[in-house]
């Protein structure tokens, strides 16, 4: 029997959270992580399991995650002691029968619980697991520091955004063509907040959460994790851009066209057609 501690969705956490660590994206306990996983996935490391796992009432029903396990950061765990104490800052679950409950399995080894984002975690879950038949195995928050930085200073439009941060990285429409979504300013750890998410995230892989941070979707870890960093790496080029006075020039709609035709993606249409005010 294999330890929990090999397995390769507790080590791909650790080399995730270590990773957004390394970032600069995730201060003290900032951002929180979920990847689905399948019951072939988890049973070869029902040794490690706690015989009598803790089972928490959800905020609110997820009942199109019935019986879904899930590796989750901890609540008030920082990223960068998952690396040290895994045992400690992780927390294997399972979603019950009915979709009301989860249980915890493995981690948390000092108590407490799953990240306070849990609702946005799994309200977003239900819905990319749809869009996606399946695809999507991974919801990744985090405080991206350019990203969040142009929510302060950009008209919070999706679709102009989406263009803005297009134009910011030839790469961009190509990694992210659904575009971003974004949602009001609203209190973290609520069960409103993570409607509004998973309202986004039906056509949406990212969505902005202004003056806090960002919300990545995609079907594993390095994906997610990409997905984030390309949007953070644009976000940094516009920051610098705005910084030395704007755009002077920029990638046109026909050269956006163009790139999505060569790559074969289907760009969002709102946000072709939108303006941004940003080009001098
Ligand atoms: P948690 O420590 O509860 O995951 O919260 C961190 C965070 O980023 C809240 O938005
Ligand atoms: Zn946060």
């Amino acid at each position: 029997m294999q330890n929990i501690l090999n397995a390769w969705f507790v080590q791909g956490m650790v080399k995730a959270t270590s990773d957004m660590w390394l970032k600069g994206w995730d201060e003290r306990n900032g951002g929180n992580v979920s990847l689905r996983l399948l019951d072939e996935e988890v049973q070869p490391f029902a040794q490690d399991f706690y015989r009598e796992p803790r089972t928490v009432e959800l905020t609110q029903p997820a009942p199109g995650l019935a019986n879904c396990w899930f590796l989750v950061t901890g609540s008030g765990k920082f990223f960068r002691n998952v690396q040290l104490d895994p045992t400690d800052s992780l927390v294997l679950l399972r979603v019950s029968d009915d979709g009301r409950a989860y249980s915890i399995y493995w981690g948390l080894s000092n108590g407490g619980l799953p990240t306070s984002e849990l609702a946005s975690h799994f309200q977003s879950h239900s819905v990319r697991m749809k869009a996606t038949n399946g695809g999507d195995r991974v919801i990744m928050h985090c405080h991206a520091t350019n990203f969040m930085s142009l929510s302060y200073v950009v008209d919070l439009n999706a679709a102009s955004f989406t263009r803005l941060l297009w134009e910011g990285s030839t790469e961009c429409l190509v990694v992210f063509p659904d575009g971003v979504g974004i949602v009001p300013w609203m209190v973290p750890g609520t069960d409103g907040i993570g409607d509004k998410t998973a309202e986004q995230m039906a056509s949406h892989s990212l969505v902005m959460w202004p003056f806090h941070g960002i919300f990545g979707a995609g079907p594993t870890l390095d994906e997610t994790f990409g997905l984030i960093d390309t949007a953070e790496k644009s976000s940094e080029v516009v920051v610098k851009v705005l910084s030395m006075g704007g755009m002077k020039q920029s990638i046109t709609t026909p050269e956006l066209i163009a790139l999505g035709e060569r790559f074969g993606v289907k760009p969002w249409q709102a946000a072709l057609e939108a303006s941004h005010p940003h080009v001098a």
